[in-house]
């Protein structure tokens, strides 16, 4: 057993250093020292993930949890703890802090403390998991009676990190790619082996765990699994769409539909929906299980697609009304039946035991199509994408046009050769549509409304993401273009992620939520910290299947301010 000791010393060592590849190699060291089957919790743990991100598991601790644990695992009261943090800024130091003093003040009980035995990395994992699967009446103390054990158990600094790790924010960091390097390098393995690997696996866990017990070759046999959804493939904006179609000399061209991403896994009878967050989905889409049972003859298949809902006639719905299909979680309403679905079918990664996502394009299509069946009657619930290969400008221009007109958002331009890369946004799959410019941009401060929204969250901070330094950097705040209906909306879906204290109605959110947002022009400014400010913010829609991590970072947003001032 490794002990969370030796964890809690790799965080603060990584914390104190600024380049990568220290870091990395801090990381490799942690990996070495750690037992096999400890090796994927401290490789999630390293990330500042408590589960897998594919497992769907929720850890489910908020700031208040905590300060009740804290408060009873240290004797003081939680107003206090509240203004410590106010003052130290983060949940880390404040824990830090409190169990020195508590410590000082007891050393009857430091020296009972010594004699304890130390908290092992699966312990401390243990204890997370019993407190995230208390439900119903009386969870909350098994929540806090679990984490207060941990904060008594452990030292100061260990609590430091444990209190961060339960709000899954260690802030020292480390994301995939270092500990992909990591991995690499604590095994000897190449970079390229493990990070193919990662895609069909989507978990660092598995992957280091396997690279340690069987090095190269045991990390080749690794595959994709049914029901451990991998990550999505993703596109991006061509800003020549034209030269890139003749780079490719012949692109495959799609309607691109505007619904909600799904990737469907089917074993047997069994259907599992994953959205594009990879949260199961299933039990709110029964209709769309239906329709996977009915028309994919495969005895084992994972398949990729975008639900739309439709009309009578099969014309696209507006995005917001298949949303509110992919959100409803428990009772699936009958009115919410009512909302027609179809699905379009345009990739597939795995079929019948074998990983599909190393063959190109057009030999992943092949398959697609030999395994959906569905008449002319069926297409209003289940189609493949049609597909045209053309080099031809024109012809794609006449197929953009015609999605358009029904009522569709653009065109996909994919690159024919091109294998599935799971959680890549590259030049193989680049999107056509027509031209509003919108941010997709993550809450981190909000402040109350008032008048007769004064119990609602009125206006909201927005920020931009710094892929480089990992942080948000905020770019303005949007009170407009909201109906009641979705301020009710926001404010319960923010209300849980509130941090620190209130001043003035002003109050700070963990960044998670992405809202969509719409702009008159980019400024520079000194108001925030981003150097920009969106002048005439407004509200588009709340963008839940996006992670905060894929909102609009701060170099596309230089790169929006730097084109617009050559259009002036
Ligand atoms: P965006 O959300 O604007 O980045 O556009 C990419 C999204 O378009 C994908 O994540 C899918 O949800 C959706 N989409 C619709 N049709 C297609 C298609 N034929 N191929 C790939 N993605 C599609």
């Amino acid at each position: 057993m490794t002990s969370f000791r030796e964890f809690a010393e790799t965080c603060q060592a990584i914390e104190k250093i600024s380049s990568t590849i220290e870091t990395t190699n801090k990381v490799a060291d942690l990996l070495k020292k750690v037992d096999v089957e400890e090796l994927p919790l401290a490789t999630h743990f390293i990330m500042s993930e408590v589960f897998p991100a594919w497992s769907g598991e929720q850890l489910g601790i908020g700031t208040s949890l905590l300060y009740v644990s804290l408060s009873k695992a240290s004797g003081m009261a939680i107003q206090s703890i509240e203004s410590l943090i106010r003052t130290t800024g983060d949940i880390g130091d404040t824990a830090l802090l409190i169990l020195k003093e508590k410590r000082k003040n007891q050393v009857t009980f430091s020296s009972f403390l010594e004699e304890q035995p130390e908290l092992s990395i699966t312990e401390v994992f243990q204890r997370f998991k019993t407190a995230s699967e208390a439900s119903g009446k009386g969870s909350q103390e098994v929540k806090v009676r679990n984490l207060q054990f941990l904060f008594t158990s452990s030292t100061p600094r260990e609590a430091k990190y444990i209190s961060r790790l339960a709000l899954e924010e260690l802030r020292i960091g480390v994301g995939e790619g270092v500990v992909r390097d990591a991995i690499a390098k604590a095994f000897s393995v190449p970079v390229d082996v493990v990070e193919h690997a990662l895609m069909v696996t989507n978990d660092l866990g598995i992957v280091a765990a396997t690279a340690k017990q069987g090095g190269i070759e045991a990390l080749k046999t690794l595959g994709i699994e049914i029901n451990r959804p991998i990550k999505m493939m993703l596109s991006q904006i061509s800003p020549d769409i034209n030269a890139d179609i003749r780079d490719m000399k012949e692109a495959a061209i799609e309607w691109k539909f505007d619904g909600a991403r799904v990737q469907i896994h089917k074993s047997g009878n069994s259907v599992t929906l994953f959205s594009r967050k990879l949260e199961n989905v299933t039990n709110s889409l029964p209709d769309l299980v239906e329709i996977v049972r009915k028309h994919v003859k495969a005895e084992s298949a994972i398949l990729d697609g975008e639900a739309v809902a439709v009309d009578e006639d099969g014309r696209p719905k507006a995005f917001q009304e298949i949303l509110k299909r992919f959100r409803r979680k428990y009772d699936v309403e009958e009115k919410m039946l009512g909302i027609p679905i179809q699905l379009n079918l345009f990739d597939i990664m795995y079929l019948n035991g074998r990983t599909l996502i190393d063959l190109p394009l057009v030999e992943r299509r092949k398959e697609l199509e030999s395994c959906v069946e569905s008449s002319v009657e069926d297409s209003k619930s289940i189609c493949v994408d049609e597909q045209v290969i053309t080099g031809d400008l024109e012809i794609v221009e006449k197929i953009y046009r015609e999605a358009l007109r029904a009522g569709h958002e653009g065109v996909m331009v994919k690159n024919p050769n091109s294998l599935y890369s799971p959680g890549k946004r590259g030049k193989n799959w680049l999107k056509k549509k027509p031209l509003m410019e919108t941010l997709d941009l993550v809450v981190v401060g909000a402040e109350w409304g008032f008048g007769r929204r004064a119990n609602l969250i009125g206006s909201y901070s927005v920020a931009c993401y710094d892929p480089e330094t990992s942080r948000f950097m905020q770019v303005g705040k949007v009170g407009t273009g909201l109906t009641d209906e979705q301020l009710k909306e926001l404010t319960e879906m923010l209300s849980g992620l509130m941090e620190g204290g209130e001043a003035g109605g002003v109050f700070a959110i963990r960044p998670k939520v992405v809202l969509e947002i719409a702009f008159e022009e980019i400024q520079k400014s000194s108001n925030y910290n981003s150097g920009f400010a969106l002048r005439f913010p407004r509200f588009i829609r709340i963008r839940d299947d996006k992670d905060p991590e894929e909102a609009d970072t701060i170099q596309r947003i230089g790169r929006v301010y730097s084109q617009q001032m050559k259009r002036l």
